[in-house]
C-alpha cells in the first residue's frame, strides 16, 4: 500500500493527547505554549496546537511553530529545504520545510 518516498532525514512524532499520560505539555523552545493535558486535548482536537517529539526518537517536545524553526536551524547551508517525516497514529506524512529568504 505504501509506496516508498525518498527518505526524509528527520522524524517528528505527534504527541497525541489520547496516547500519552503526560500531564503537562510545554514547548522546549518557546514560553508561550504551555498547557495542561485537558487544555491540550481541546486545542489538539480543534487543530490549534500540535506538539511533537523532535527529532524522534528523542523526547524533546516542540510546538508546531517551533518544530519549523528548529528544523530550519538544523538545515545545512547548502540546503534549500528539509523533509521531516511525521509519525501520527496510523500513518505518517512528510513535511517539507523551506528555508525563508534571509
Ligand atoms: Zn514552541
Amino acid at each position: 500500500m505504501s509506496s516508498k518516498p525518498e527518505k526524509p532525514e528527520l522524524r517528528a512524532k505527534v504527541l497525541n493527547p489520547k496516547r500519552t499520560r503526560r500531564k503537562k505539555f510545554e514547548c522546549s523552545r518557546c514560553d508561550i505554549a504551555k498547557y495542561s493535558a485537558k487544555d491540550y486535548k481541546i486545542l489538539f482536537e480543534a487543530r490549534k496546537i500540535i506538539y511533537f517529539h523532535f527529532p524522534a526518537p528523542s523526547r524533546k517536545v516542540y510546538c508546531h511553530e517551533c518544530l519549523f524553526k528548529e528544523a530550519l536551524s538544523r538545515m545545512k547551508p547548502h540546503e534549500k529545504f528539509l523533509k521531516i517525516f511525521v509519525e501520527d497514529l496510523k500513518e505518517g506524512y512528510t513535511l517539507s520545510v523551506e528555508r525563508e529568504n534571509q
